[in-house]
């Protein structure tokens, strides 16, 4: 597994004051006119103004180990549904029933509810042992370890009437090319199903999940707009999860540092951004010793308790922080294909020339 972080020279060069030419926007191929919005270990944050996309560069997606070491434990839990996959199953305009393709299906949570919904399921996810989970916990017999594209390749002639793919988007490298590869696998008027982390949505500071490697663009409703309507998608459903008390809870908490937690473990917990920035041993390390560190278990509670303390704050303020247009995390989006005789429709021009 190679650094993800490691561009020394881009490093050497911000600080001078020099930055990297060709940062491209990845949703649109536009170059990011104006100077970097933020520098984190040598990797610079832009704003596409053409399309809206908030992108880093350079980054390289990392491999499959390092997913699965960063999201240990993750990959063997039952996790329950979260809100794009809830709005997908409730959502009067998504298709009821058909093929579906979930790609970066994890442990199959989604996959499984899918199926008791009466879809037919197919799941493709990189990390081998969430594949492993999601066939002998949930029985799935369709989920391959694969990248997307490798799927694809190895199933040319199979087509999906939907393809979801929920908070997959953000952690890829070119997104346009996914895209591709999720509307190769879609009939000629199949439909998309995805989630992304809102980049409006309400938080105080800064969220490490959010960085590289682990998140390489950050989506707006617009983005996501501009994005699927030039690449042959018409939108049906645009939906922010709407701001609710846990969440508002735990920014306020965020915003309240009290220094406790370090001082009960011994030892601050490591961020993903903090195992960014390790080597792949380094980082086995540092997930094993927090495993098994009792301070952890106990901080990780005095966490939760300083979230819970902040909940009747929360519940007075959350109807003005709504009024105020605050979201929460998610962004659910719902599309289909435009199909020939849509191209001509108005604001159809548009559409790149037949790149997808
Ligand atoms: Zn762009």
């Amino acid at each position: 597994m190679g650094s993800p972080q490691g561009k020394p020279e881009v490093a050497e060069a911000a600080g001078r004051g020099v930055w990297p030419t060709q940062a491209v926007c990845p949703a649109c191929d536009e170059a990011a006119g104006a100077g970097p919005l933020e520098v984190f270990h040598g990797v610079s944050r832009y704003a596409c103004a053409a399309c809206d996309l908030h992108f880093w560069h350079p980054v390289a997606m990392p491999d499959a180990a390092w997913y699965e070491t960063a999201y240990q434990g993750r990959d063997q839990t039952a996790m329950p549904l979260e809100p794009g996959h809830r709005f997908f199953l409730a959502d009067p305009k998504a298709p009821k029933r058909g093929r579906l393709l979930d790609l970066g299906c994890g442990t199959g949570n989604f996959l499984s509810a899918a199926r008791d919904a009466g879809f037919d399921v197919t799941g493709v996810e990189f990390n081998s042992s969430a594949v492993r989970f999601a066939r002998e916990h949930y029985g799935l017999e369709r989920v391959f370890a694969q990248r997307p594209e490798d799927f694809r390749s190895a199933h040319a002639n199979e087509q999906f009437d939907l393809v979801t793919f929920f908070e997959v988007l953000e952690h890829q490298e070119h997104p346009q090319q996914f895209l591709k590869v999720a509307k190769d696998c879609l009939t000629a008027e199949g439909f998309l199903a995805l989630s992304v982390p809102n980049r409006d949505r309400w938080q105080k500071g800064v969220e490490s999940l959010d960085y590289p490697p682990n998140h390489l663009t950050r989506w707006s409703p617009r983005a996501l707009r501009n994005f699927l309507d030039r690449n042959g998608f018409e939108i049906l459903t645009m939906r922010q999860e709407p701001l609710g008390i846990r969440r508002a809870a735990g920014v306020l908490s965020a915003g309240l540092r009290t220094g406790l937690v370090s001082s009960v473990a011994g030892e601050r917990p490591p961020t993903l951004t903090d195992l960014a920035e390790m080597n792949p041993d380094e980082m086995q390390r540092a997930v094993k010793r927090l495993s098994g560190h009792p301070g952890h278990a106990l901080a990780a509670r005095l966490v939760r308790l300083k979230n819970f303390a902040m909940m009747p704050l929360a519940a007075l303020l959350l109807p003005y922080l709504r009024l105020r247009g605050y979201t929460g995390l998610y962004l659910y989006c719902l599309a289909r294909r435009k199909n020939l005789a849509s191209r001509e429709a108005p604001g159809a021009g548009k559409i790149s020339g037949g790149a997808m």
